[in-house]
């Protein structure tokens, strides 16, 4: 897809602006398929593209790799000098600099270290439980059906496996957003700065890192949800297993409270599309 495809796809007035940040990137179950930018760009290239340039040991995708990195370059050189940036100055050196000191100060939040340490758990709990994965089917014939009539085991591993690391990495960039606040208190940040006569622009720069990071949290949460309450199908439907998928609950539930604590405005945060009123949608 070249950059004329790309900004007369994003004109499409169907499409709702942003609906792909707070969503869980499952497209497979997702409801807005027809409505989100990310989905249809991917769409529009997989079309598009012969089967040899998605498949990564063949030297096509990385051509057609390299190719979406000269048209985003070029983008994004037109988005800089538009909006003013000059990309060579020391200013923005020193705001690389910056940044990447947050992101390490991110990384090492015991939110994100816990968000880590339960992706890993998962890793080694399936590892010794299901040594080959692929078995997993054959280990629960019999007794796929679990409390939940609608919901089987094999559901429930898909939940928890697709979550596994996006708890991590929400968890992460949601705190990425708190670096940008700095010591303000987040529940003391005006979310709607335009509110007040007065604002200016240190205002909108908060309300902006409030806002990403509560949405990044609201889907964090979600996915917390959802893989307890598929663990809790797990150990339903296989009694046995129940005291060794202990610890990954009661690490779940100790960084969900984390994560209310540190965002209390997370919960209430509205997901384009998913949470706005007339959406039926639970994704
Ligand atoms: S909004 Fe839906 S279709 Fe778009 S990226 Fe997210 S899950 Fe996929």
């Amino acid at each position: 897809m070249n950059r004329d495809e790309l900004i007369e796809l994003a004109e499409n007035p169907d499409l709702i602006s942003g609906i792909y940040n707070y969503c869980d990137r499952w497209c497979e179950r997702c409801p807005f398929t027809s409505r989100c930018m990310v989905y249809a760009t991917e769409r529009a290239e997989s079309i598009s593209d012969d089967p040899e340039s998605q498949d990564i040991n063949n030297a096509k995708f990385w051509q057609k790799l390299e190719g979406i990195f000269r048209e985003t370059h070029a983008l994004i050189l037109e988005w800089a000098e538009e909006m003013g940036v000059d990309l060579e100055s020391t200013e923005a050196e020193a705001a690389i600099v910056e940044r990447g000191k947050q992101r390490e100060e991110a990384k090492e939040h015991p939110l994100s270290l816990s968000a880590r340490h339960y992706a890993q758990m998962v890793q080694q709990w399936f590892k010794e439980e299901f040594a080959v994965e692929e078995n997993v089917h054959d280990d629960i014939t019999g007794k796929a059906h679990s409390a939940e009539e609608d919901i089987d085991v094999t559901d429930a591993i898909e939940v928890i496996r697709w979550y596994q690391f996006f708890i991590a990495a929400k968890t992460y960039r949601a705190l990425m957003g708190l670096e940008d606040i700095g010591d303000e208190e987040v529940s003391d940040i005006n979310v709607d700065p335009f509110s007040d006569d007065d604002f200016d622009d240190e205002d909108v720069l908060l309300a902006a890192a409030c806002h990403d990071s509560d949405g990044s949290a609201k889907i964090a949460l979600i996915a917390i949800d959802r893989s307890l309450s598929a663990w809790r199908l797990m150990q339903n439907a296989l009694p046995e297993k129940t005291e060794s998928t202990v610890p990954m609950l009661i690490e779940l539930e100790k960084l969900r409270r984390g994560i209310e604590q540190i965002f209390p405005r997370a919960r209430d945060f509205v997901r384009p599309g998913f949470d706005e009123v007339g959406s039926e949608s639970v994704s």
